[in-house]
């Protein structure tokens, strides 16, 4: 007898489920069958591409990081090897605004640690006490205690609070567009804590990986095929979600969204918005944690009690593209971040055609910025023309770019950025625990944001699933 899979949530995290499960379920010859329920008209979630005049155009994410395997593989599983696009690493620096100015960071900087002495010393972007204060992290004694602490508490201790300011702020609470004095270090940056624990000193840790790394890459092929920290797709992102689309054999049900959840004896019972209703063997809820929450309150009001606790914040990002003529300040590096005490009301800003050399027809440019977050969540609700406008002001105040440009695009992510405050681990244990038989929850609310940890989050759950499933299978009834 066919066991049923319902995946509530078309986004990454819930298309790798599904297609993992087919995956699970045809290596142990157990006939499931799968349905995806996505409410937005489109897959993805997040991962939205738009391809206006030969820009393409990112709403959400633009790349993956590669230090994580699990989307690399996933895209090469998919026969998209091909269309795998790494960054344009001779530009890649990156700048910070500093005083009003975009000030380059150092070379030799692993996440935001200098593992090469004269760029860091010669640098302008810290001033001589602060280079002082991030030298002491060389002699100051490891962390014994055990529990969370938050990316801030750990950067001030280890490094000082200029660099927790001007550096890890804005390049490492902006990745998770998060407060460093709530964000979970257990949760977002593990490596700290197991570089402080072995090495003593983030910097002696961060060399000797520096060293690891360039002793590895020695002999490897460079150019075209080379792997950089971040890769993309040629097309954007939504190739990914279009290759997972044809891999999977089930039923793919859109604009229609799950209104409700029940556990009944013989299953769940999944009404649809429409009133339609689906049966079920097993659930896994891919979407955000506050609207799986909404599905679980009714039956399960302790667990849905720990969802709604899992904060979000909202973003937007707008992308405008020009003329290279008409653009006049110089476009060498990814992009610039910006350190909380700046008077700008822009996060960061991408320089999408540097960073992706085709994202751009040749003769153009793209610049992308982000608005929002734990600072300013207002201005997320501005109209189009209002963001345009004051994206465009920003850049003008920094960068001096007073041209028009020939393409804008707005996108909104209401509620659309996870936040793992401290002790978030802990609290997504015990959100595992309450889920009742059948039930999982997957995806970006829980252990991982980006790309590769949602693809990884999708994949052990699905065999979880299947595994569950395969134990439960009804013996056939005996002649
Ligand atoms: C602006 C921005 C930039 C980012 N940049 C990067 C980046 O460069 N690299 C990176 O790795 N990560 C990046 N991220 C993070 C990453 O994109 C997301 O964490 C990830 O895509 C989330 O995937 P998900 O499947 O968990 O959730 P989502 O993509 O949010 O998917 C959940 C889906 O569930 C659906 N849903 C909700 N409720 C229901 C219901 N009741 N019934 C049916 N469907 C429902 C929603 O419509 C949605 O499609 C970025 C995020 C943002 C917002």
């Amino acid at each position: 007898m066919s066991r049923r899979l319902v995946i509530v949530g078309g986004g990454i995290a819930g298309l790798a489920t599904a297609y993992y499960a087919q995956r699970a379920a045809d290596d142990a010859g157990l006939d499931v069958a799968i349905t995806l329920v996505e409410r937005d008209d489109h897959l993805g979630g997040k991962i939205t591409t738009d391809t206006p005049d030969g820009f393409v155009i990112e709403g959400g994410p633009d790349s993956f990081i590669t230090q994580k395997p699990w989307a690399i593989q996933l895209c090469r599983e998919l026969g998209l090897e091909d269309r795998l696009m790494g960054t344009n690493d001779a530009q890649r620096s990156v700048y910070v605004l500093r005083g009003g100015r975009l000030r380059k960071m150092p070379d030799g900087l692993m996440l935001i640690v200098p593992t090469r002495f004269m760029p860091f010393v010669t640098s302008d972007l810290i001033s001589w006490p602060g280079k002082i204060r991030m030298g002491m992290d060389l002699f100051i004694p490891r962390r014994t205690d055990e529990s969370d602490e938050s990316l801030a508490d750990f950067i001030r201790r280890r490094l000082g609070q200029e660099a927790l300011d001007v550096l890890a702020e804005p390049m490492m609470a902006g990745i998770h567009v998060s407060d460093a004095e709530t964000l979970s270090l257990k949760a977002t940056f593990p490596r700290f804590i197991d570089i402080e624990r072995q090495y003593g000193s983030l910097t002696r840790g961060m060399i000797a990986a520096r060293r690891a790394r360039s002793a590895a890459s020695n002999g490897q092929a460079n150019g075209a095929g080379k792997t950089t920290v971040f890769m993309t797709l040629r097309g954007g992102l939504q190739e990914l979600v279009a290759a997972l689309r044809s891999a999977l054999r089930g039923t793919i049900i859109t604009g229609q969204g799950v209104a409700e959840l029940q556990r009944g004896l013989g299953g769940y019972t999944l009404a649809l918005d429409d009133g339609r209703t689906l049966a079920a063997d097993a659930v896994v809820l891919a979407t955000p944690a506050y609207a799986a929450a909404d599905l679980l309150r009714a039956d399960h009001p302790e667990l849905a009690g720990m969802l709604d606790a899992i904060r979000y914040v909202s973003t937007a990002t707008v992308s405008l593209g020009y003329d290279a003529a008409s653009f006049d300040h110089p476009l060498d590096g990814f992009g610039f971040v910006v350190p909380r005490k700046e008077p700008t009301r822009l996060l960061a800003a991408t320089w999408t055609s540097t960073k992706f050399t085709h994202r751009a027809r040749p003769g153009t440019v793209l610049l992308r910025a982000f608005i929002g977050g734990p600072r300013r969540e207002d201005l997320v609700d501005r109209d189009d023309e209002a963001l345009v406008g004051l994206v465009r002001e920003e850049l003008r105040v920094i960068m001096g770019v007073r041209a028009e440009p020939s393409v804008a695009r707005v996108y909104r992510w209401p509620r659309g950025n996870p936040q793992y405050d401290v002790g978030h681990l802990e609290r997504v244990d015990r959100i595992e625990t309450l889920c009742p038989p059948g039930l999982s929850l997957t995806g970006s609310a829980y252990r991982g944001v980006g790309i590769p940890d949602c693809v990884k989050q999708g994949q052990a759950t699905a065999e979880q699933v299947i595994a569950a499933l395969r134990e439960a299978q009804p013996v056939a009834a005996q002649p």
